[in-house]
């Protein structure tokens, strides 16, 4: 046998997923059948791999495969003839082999030869005495041999069609995509994905309508495509409600983009469905035997959430667009591991500063990521997406376990700080969050009253009954609660009086503007007036220069955090940046 065939004999054998894969019993149901027409106690489905000959079906076998060197069945794949061997003792070439020695005398094998004229293997009885075959017993063993590949053949196409639309299916699409590749390397090619509707959407009509919404959308788009696409173009059904194609080869790109526009449109028009679903279409450039086929189909579908963000019809991939939802995935995919290193998490600890003292009465814990690959990373850029994901809850623990113990360290140094961490508004959904920071404050010996959780108003809003009984069952043991990033989401004043919070801070985008004008100055100066009428005493964030510092002092602002002061700093930094604030106001107080 050629060598190139025995490859191309392989491949189709593996394409098939077949080896290695558990007994069946629409496999054993013919191997059984063998075995009586024949009156023999062994038969076998046997498959020719590189170098063994595996059993997908056995009858009177233990073992589960034999080296294929010097197999019969080895034979039947290479030739795919049918083989028969009276007595193995009496052939030259099957003398001395595995079979003989374990005292098989008789063979008889009928090739499971593919469509494309791939023999896998051989369906084979086996006898311990030397014996003839009738005609019929050798025809009867080919008719099974071809019962096993309908099966074979069977349980691909199972896996390879959409059960709903008959349409090939996502690994139909990876695999026809290879074999382009193959076939036609480097050609330049454009692919389409149609998403049918926004989930909202599809639930929305199924609650209406009931599941048949769906299978009626998806059976309407799968027969439209058909028909346009016509025959020699493949729709696949590459996902429940998402179909993808290729451009016929040499389709130019904005030619294809406005044809693909138009025709959207008109069916689009002519659509008679009063709830036929709003589709968005992604549009992709490949290459062939150089994208690799899942690249192809992320790319396109990229495009197609494109389209939907920007309520488009047809997007064309772009691949800065794509850039940004690969880093927002492997930010949530590599996250939990950074939950699990020490290397990567750490605290940084800006100063809060006293603006009447002039002292430092406190320190926000600020989460640092360092990734093994990516190098910094904000957690203004992480924390939105984490915080829509379960892996929250362990965050803030992480959090509050390194903030606690920094803080128990200080106090048992002597330091008198108060520490503020920030908690997202998904921990007060939480029935039992306030019991959690207990826990950790008992476990840290960390008094309540020497901690202070920063939540913003929006957190409050999105739960406001579990969050209010959440923060008040920790103002009532002591712990403090600040309002952050104030004034910057749905500022609602009903909730600021009800708040359990006793510290209010400005965000920081209000600071940029505090030195230019006094609109802007106004505006400060009436929410430290607001702040300080419903008790809350006001911190401001942001401060980044000794004009802002002076301004802020003369409207009566209690406290300020910034790089004018400090910037966050590891706890060592922390330190000697508080032992040389010491030195100066002793300095300060000596000159006085
Ligand atoms: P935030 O709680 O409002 O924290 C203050 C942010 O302002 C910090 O950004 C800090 O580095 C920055 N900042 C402080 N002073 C100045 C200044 O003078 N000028 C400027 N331009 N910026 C200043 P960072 O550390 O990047 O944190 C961003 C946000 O990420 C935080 O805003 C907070 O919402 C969130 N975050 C940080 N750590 C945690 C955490 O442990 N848990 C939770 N849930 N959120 C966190
Ligand atoms: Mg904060
Ligand atoms: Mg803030």
């Amino acid at each position: 046998m050629h060598l190139n065939d025995e490859e191309a004999r392989l491949e189709a054998l593996h394409r098939l997923n077949l080896l290695d894969t558990d007994p069946s019993e629409s496999f054993d149901r013919i191997t059984r059948m063998a075995s009586q027409i024949f009156g023999l106690p062994i038969a076998a489905v046997s498959l020719t791999d590189r170098d063994r000959q595996w059993f997908k079906s056995r009858v009177g076998i233990t073992h589960f495969s034999i080296p294929r060197h010097k197999a019969p069945c080895a034979e039947v794949a290479e030739t795919t003839n049918t083989v028969l061997i009276p007595d193995l003792h009496a052939s030259s070439c099957y003398r001395n082999s595995i079979l003989a020695e374990q005292g098989i005398r008789f063979y008889a094998g009928a090739s499971l030869t593919t469509r494309d004229g791939h023999g896998l293997g051989a369906l084979c009885v086996l006898g311990t005495e030397p014996r003839e075959a009738t005609d019929d017993e050798m025809n009867a063993l080919s008719d099974l041999a071809g019962m096993v590949m309908a099966q074979i053949e069977l349980q691909h196409a199972f896996g390879r069609l959409d059960p709903l639309s008959g349409l090939p299916n996502r690994n139909q699409f990876l695999d026809d995509l290879a074999d382009l590749g193959h076939e036609r390397p480097g050609e330049q090619r454009l692919v389409t994905l149609i998403d049918l509707a926004p989930h909202e959407q599809l639930s929305d009509g199924m609650r209406v309508i009931g599941a048949i919404y769906l299978e009626q959308i998806v059976m309407d788009a799968a027969r439209v495509l058909c028909a346009k696409l016509g025959p020699g173009r493949t729709v696949y059904h590459v996902a429940a409600t998402q179909f993808a194609f290729l451009a016929p080869a040499g389709a130019h790109e904005v030619e294809y983009l406005s044809y693909i526009r138009e025709e959207s449109l008109h069916s689009r028009g002519t659509s008679g469905n009063r709830f036929a679903p709003t589709a968005s279409i992604g549009v992709a450039p490949f290459i062939t035997g150089e994208t690799p086929p899942a690249t192809v189909l992320r790319t396109a579908h990229t495009a197609a959430l494109e389209a939907r963000a920007h309520s488009s019809l047809v997007s064309f991939y772009s691949p800065s667009a794509d850039s940004t939802h690969q880093r927002r995935f492997r930010i949530l995919n590599d996250f939990n591991d950074a939950l699990n290193d020490d290397e990567q998490l750490s605290l940084a600890f800006q100063p809060r500063m006293d603006l009447v003292t002039g002292e430092c009465v406190g320190a926000e814990a600020l989460l640092r990521w360092q990734h093994p690959e990516l190098g910094s990373i904000s957690p203004a850029e992480f924390m939105p997406v984490i915080e829509q994901t379960s892996l929250i809850g362990p965050t803030t623990k992480w959090v509050l376990d390194a903030a606690l113990a920094q803080l128990a360290k200080w106090r048992a140094a002597g330091v008198e700080l108060q520490l503020s961490i920030n908690i997202s508004a998904v921990n007060l959904h939480d029935r039992d969050f306030a019991q959690q920071v207990q826990l950790h404050l008992f476990r840290h010996h960390v008094r309540p009253e020497w901690v202070e959780l920063e939540v913003t108003e929006s957190a409050v809003m999105g739960n406001v009954a579990n969050a209010m009984l959440q923060l008040g069952t920790l103002v009532e043991v002591g712990v403090h609660v600040a309002i952050d990033d104030f004034g910057t989401g749905h500022s609602s004043l009903a909730y600021l009086q009800q708040l359990p919070g006793s510290v209010l801070k400005i965000d920081r985008t209000f600071m940029r503007d505090i030195s230019q004008g006094e609109r802007e100055r106004t505006l400060v100066r009436s929410m430290i007036s607001l702040a300080h009428d419903l008790s809350y005493r006001v911190v401001a964030e942001g401060v980044e220069t000794a004009d802002a510092v002076d301004l802020l002092i003369g409207m009566g602002c209690d406290e300020a955090q910034g790089f004018f002061f400090g910037r966050p700093m590891a706890a060592d930094a922390f330190n000697a940046w508080l032992d040389a604030l010491s030195v100066k106001i002793a300095g300060l107080t000596r000159a006085a």
